[in-house]
């Protein structure tokens, strides 16, 4: 791997396309998310609650110079300040409120879904005045996308509290230094090549053979910087718009999976991890459409797909959430495809059907708490909510559900406050507890709100 990453490079391209990070949870610049205000601003409660909670943890007052080796113990009556507004915030929020611990949040967009429960610092992400209004007003920061400034990440580290660190995000933010983490790690990745111009691609792509998948080693999601390249003719075409990105380029092997499962695990910087039960994701068109939990997999690879994402976890000394992706093919073969630092997408089914949900697990792991117990409560489907669903969706909502008696499901419902329904836009999720996960795909298949 060539040297010379510039992770501002990353930033600035995922700011110049002014890409929607919903698959991060973040807000659309510009757009129109969220519709109500909401938040406690009890300034002075949050004062002394702010200090019993670091005198009790033996912290000091004064300035908060400590960077993310140092250890302390954040207790509820603290603020959280969270890099970010989107969805993802928003239930870290609702999940450490109950906890006791305030929220504030930095996102341009005003009234961002996190806003809508947390006090909000309009601003850009990569605005440093504001970031450091942050870090004064927080006792402990957490982001909730990983495209974060490098510059903005640094000096919150060093004005603040950032126990996730920055090393973290420096190694996923780039596909190539995230695989060689995962290999560090122990596990495999789809066999790649660093590209670096046509004829690199075209040597590659005969080692590795076709098909394969050419992809932006920053800033993609989604699918988005990606191409899937099936024969020799379409190497040029793809090379010529792939490098107008602007960014490296890796091409992997296209992996013949017959599963997609992911795993979401949780360190404390105490170092205690715990992992939840795996998830089988079906995705629609790259977007995540459904987390299957239990996954259909035999016990042997959720074993290994466990301790795979302790062992990923510990090796890059995660503190907080880290998400797992992986593929499964046929024969049982395990192959990581990507890492997020933080709470997921496919994670989300944990909210109602596990007995710690993984934003309550984000809190606790940053603070320094013990963790929860991440046991599966019961079988659950996690279906998304896409702009287009919204309709049906609400008018589901307002009628008798005998299909859901019938199947003995219950349907949890939870929407993130974006005014807009924009196609393809993450707007919400349903986790469908059921008494297996036949009956939970069973009501989804007879659902309406999925035929758009
Ligand atoms: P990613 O953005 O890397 O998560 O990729 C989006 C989706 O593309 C994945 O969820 C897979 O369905 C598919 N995909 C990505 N990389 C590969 C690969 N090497 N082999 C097969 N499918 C892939």
């Amino acid at each position: 791997m060539s040297g010379g990453d510039n992770v501002n490079k990353l930033v600035n391209l995922f700011e110049g396309e002014g890409a929607a990070c919903d698959e991060f949870g973040c807000a659309i610049p510009g757009s129109e998310d969220g519709q109500e205000a909401g938040g406690e601003t009890e300034a002075a409660d949050s004062q002394a609650g702010l200090k019993a909670g670091a005198e009790a943890a033996g912290a000091e007052a004064g300035p908060k110079a400590e960077t993310a080796s140092a250890r302390r113990a954040i207790l509820p009556g603290a603020t959280i300040g969270v890099l970010g507004g989107g969805q993802l915030g928003r239930m870290l929020a609702h999940a450490g409120n109950r906890l006791g611990y305030r929220f504030v949040t930095l996102d341009p967009t005003p009234d961002s879904p996190c806003g809508q429960t947390a006090a909000q610092i309009v601003a850009a992400y990569d605005d440093r005045e504001a970031a450091r209004e942050l870090a004064q007003r927080s006792d402990v920061i957490t982001y909730e996308f990983e495209n974060v400034d490098a510059g903005v990440a640094e000096m919150l580290e060093r004005e603040s509290y950032v126990p996730q660190g920055s090393k973290l995000l420096y190694t996923t933010q780039h596909r190539l230094r995230e695989k060689q983490a995962v290999e560090a790690a122990g596990a495999q990745v789809a066999p790649y090549a660093e590209i670096e111009s046509l004829a690199g691609l075209q040597e590659a792509a005969a080692r590795l053979g076709l098909p394969a998948v050419l992809k932006t080693a920053t800033g993609g999601y989604d699918g988005k910087g990606q191409w899937v390249l099936r024969s020799e003719d379409e190497l040029a075409t793809a090379w010529e718009e792939a490098s107008r990105v602007g960014t490296q380029l890796v091409l992997e092997k296209f992996i013949v999976f017959d599963k997609e499962i992911s795993v979401i695990a949780a360190r404390s910087p105490s170092g205690e991890v715990k992992t939840f039960p795996p998830a089988e994701n079906i995705h629609v068109h790259n977007i995540l459409h459904l987390s299957i939990v239990p996954a259909r997999i035999s016990d042997k690879v959720r074993a290994e797909a466990e301790k795979l994402a302790v062992s990923i976890a510990e090796t890059l000394g995660a503190v907080g959430l880290i998400a797992v992706e992986m593929f499964l093919t046929a024969d049982g073969e395990l192959y990581v495809n990507e890492l997020a630092p933080r709470p997921h997408n496919s994670g989300h089914y944990t909210m109602e059907a596990c007995r710690t949900s993984q934003f309550e697990q984000h809190v606790r792991a940053i603070c320094d708490l013990p963790l929860g117990d991440p046991s599966l409560l019961t079988p659950v489907v996690m279906a998304n909510i896409l702009g287009e669903h919204m309709e049906p969706l609400l008018e589901w909502m307002g009628e008798k559900d005998s299909a859901a008696e019938k199947l003995g499901v219950e349907v949890k419902v939870h929407l993130y406050g974006k005014a807009e329904a924009k196609h393809k836009r993450k707007m919400g999720h349903l986790n469908v507890l059921a008494p297996n996960v036949d009956a939970a795909l069973e009501w989804i298949a007879q659902s309406k709100i999925w035929r758009v």
